[in-house]
């Protein structure tokens, strides 16, 4: 069983490398982030309520949100653990997810923060928005998803760092160095 939490903003790459450690680890990736966006593209109850909040570059509220967690942290494949990326975002959903993890008898192992700096995440996002045309990666909605983070997701790290969970990793470079740099988290963790 290993668990994992991926902290990082917007633009730190996440989601490449949530996949990668994902395989690595054997256990599923989920991200809230995706979720919402299959359910939104598939026209679901869940993918209406979430919309227009991931268009303004807001939160989902946690009604919405915590439970459909919840729901998913029950699935099968997420029986021998699990990566989340993009969740918890706030203090009150580390708190909603320590409670749905006591429920479950399940303890975290380790949580992974991706450091990028603001301009390098920028750039990168302004280039994902070229090539994928997400409709939350307009400038000025990834300028307010960076303030959202620094305000509300980024004070987690010290939630996580007192319990000695978090460890920190440069985000710069290229996605191979990136990902070398995070397995060499594991080896340590697991050694
Ligand atoms: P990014 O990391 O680029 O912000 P995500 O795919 O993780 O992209 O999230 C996109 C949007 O989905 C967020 O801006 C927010 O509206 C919504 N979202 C994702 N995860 C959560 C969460 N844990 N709580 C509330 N809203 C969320």
């Amino acid at each position: 069983m290993t668990t994992v939490i991926l902290l990082g903003p917007p633009g730190a790459g996440k989601g490449t490398q949530a996949s990668r450690i994902a395989q690595r680890l054997g256990i599923p990736a989920i991200s809230t982030g995706e979720i919402f966006r299959a359910n939104i593209s598939e026209g679901t109850e869940l993918g209406r309520r979430a919309q227009a909040f991931m268009d303004r570059g807001e939160f989902v509220p946690d009604s919405v949100t915590n439970p459909m967690v919840k729901a998913r942290l029950q699935a099968p494949d997420a029986a021998e653990g699990f990566l989340l990326d993009g969740y918890p975002r706030t203090l009150d959903q580390a708190h909603v997810l320590r409670d749905i993890l006591a429920d479950l008898g399940v303890d975290l192992d380790v949580v992974l923060e991706i450091e990028v700096d603001e301009d390098e995440v920028v750039s990168r996002m302004l280039k994902r928005a070229q090539e994928q045309h997400r409709a939350d990666d307009t400038e000025p909605v990834m300028r307010h998803r960076l303030e959202v983070y620094h305000a509300q997701t980024e004070p987690m790290a010290t939630y996580y760092a007192d319990q000695d969970l978090l460890a920190v990793v440069d985000g710069t470079g290229t996605i191979d160095e990136v990902t070398a740099r995070i397995f060499a988290v594991f080896d340590a963790v697991e050694a």
